[in-house]
């Protein structure tokens, strides 16, 4: 029997995310169901419900930032037991025989994964939903496995959040003697400024907000710069080795690849709604190079999510009553989260 969920959607792009009900299909035998406990709030939510990025399903259940305690589980699970905590990222499924998907990396997958909401299962019709909900039913090979040990409500944005600035920073080999700069402190950059810290690295948050200094100081960022601020702008040209953008609004990427040192390189993991204007010289001078990242894997998510455990890393949350979806909304257009939003499902 299909189980039903309840959940906040928007009905159209132009709609408020309001109460709706659905069912979730009854696990099967490799599914796991669970109580979804707290769900992230991405700025890909906000893009997504909003069609900034492409037209969009609606209505659309956002949220790829999911934890919560399984309930159930299909007869031929092996993962997972009922009362184990768990989590689901951004995906929900690939086709799992591609060569991407081979090497565990999920979201490259050649014939397209299945992204865990405003998307389609692999039989590419049935529509996804996600983690503004009380109910999630996964695959286990999606699933990935929470520790005990840390506040989970803080945890959650670790699959969306941490993964995706995790990920780039493993595949660049970021860490002692360099120096990275973090572009944007909001959910993704205050967890690239954890992970780029704990990796060694000598950090340099850029922000657009002078009232974030002393956080981003309380993060471990060792320098701050205002990038408004000229002066302080022009004082650290020519002076990293990467940049972590994580800007979601559009920006001008030619002066920020200005700040790098030879052969640096810009890792865009923000994806601001319209494309990018960059001039060839940004690129030629220094021999710079501008490189982007998606999310991570399924075994890099676990790879992730255990390095947090150990190291004592969540993110920093604002708790908030789901009723208050809209406004976090409008909040984080401002710049104005510190630093991630985060729904406490029993409010649902
Ligand atoms: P967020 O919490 O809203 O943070 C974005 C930050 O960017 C803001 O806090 C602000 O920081 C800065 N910012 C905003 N507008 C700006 C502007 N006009 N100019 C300069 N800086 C500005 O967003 P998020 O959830 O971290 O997501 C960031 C971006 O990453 C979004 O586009 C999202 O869709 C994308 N994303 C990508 C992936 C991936 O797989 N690559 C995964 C998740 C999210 P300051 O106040 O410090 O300036
Ligand atoms: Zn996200
Ligand atoms: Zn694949």
């Amino acid at each position: 029997m299909a189980t039903a969920t309840k959940a906040y959607a928007a009905q159209t792009n132009k709609s408020p995310m309001e109460p709706w009900n659905f069912d979730r299909r009854e696990p099967n035998p490799h599914d796991v169901q669970f109580d979804i406990l707290f769900c992230g709030v991405c700025h890909s939510d906000l893009h997504q419900v909003r069609d900034e990025w492409f037209p969009g399903m609606f209505p659309m259940v956002p949220g790829h930032e999911i934890v919560g305690r399984v309930t159930s589980v299909g007869n031929h699970v092996k993962k997972y037991k009922v009362g184990d905590l768990v989590g689901v990222g951004c995906m929900v499924d690939s086709c799992r025989t591609c060569e991407n998907c081979q090497d565990g990396l999920e979201q490259y997958c050649i014939n397209g994964s299945s992204q865990t909401y405003n998307s389609v299962e692999q039989d590419k019709k049935t529509p996804t939903y996600g983690g503004y909900s009380n109910i999630m039913v996964c695959h286990e090979d999606f699933v990935l496995s929470i520790s005990e040990k840390l506040d989970l409500a803080a945890v959650a944005p670790l699959l969306c959040a941490g993964i995706t600035t995790y990920s780039p920073m493993r595949h660049w080999k970021v860490g002692k003697g360099h120096k990275v700069a973090v572009l944007g402190l909001g959910g993704l950059g205050h967890m690239a400024v954890k992970f780029a810290v704990s990796f060694g690295a000598e950090v340099t948050m850029l922000s657009t907000s002078p009232s974030k200094q002393a956080d981003a100081e309380r993060l471990g960022a060792h320098h701050f710069v205002l990038t408004s601020d000229k002066e302080q702008l022009a004082a650290v040209r020519n002076s990293f080795h990467f940049i972590i953008d994580t800007v979601s609004a559009p920006h001008d990427y030619n002066t920020y690849l200005g700040l790098l040192k030879t052969n640096g390189i810009q890792i865009c993991v923000g994806v601001p709604p319209s494309p990018i204007e960059l001039y060839g010289f940004s690129l030629l001078g220094n021999r710079r190079s501008i490189a982007g990242s998606a999310i991570g894997g399924i075994p890099e998510t676990q790879e992730m999510l255990d390095y947090c455990a150990e190291h004592n890393i969540v993110s920093d949350i604002e708790l908030i009553d789901i009723k208050d979806i809209n406004t976090a909304y409008e909040r984080m257009l401002k710049g104005d989260v510190r630093y991630r939003f985060v729904i406490d499902m029993a409010t649902l």
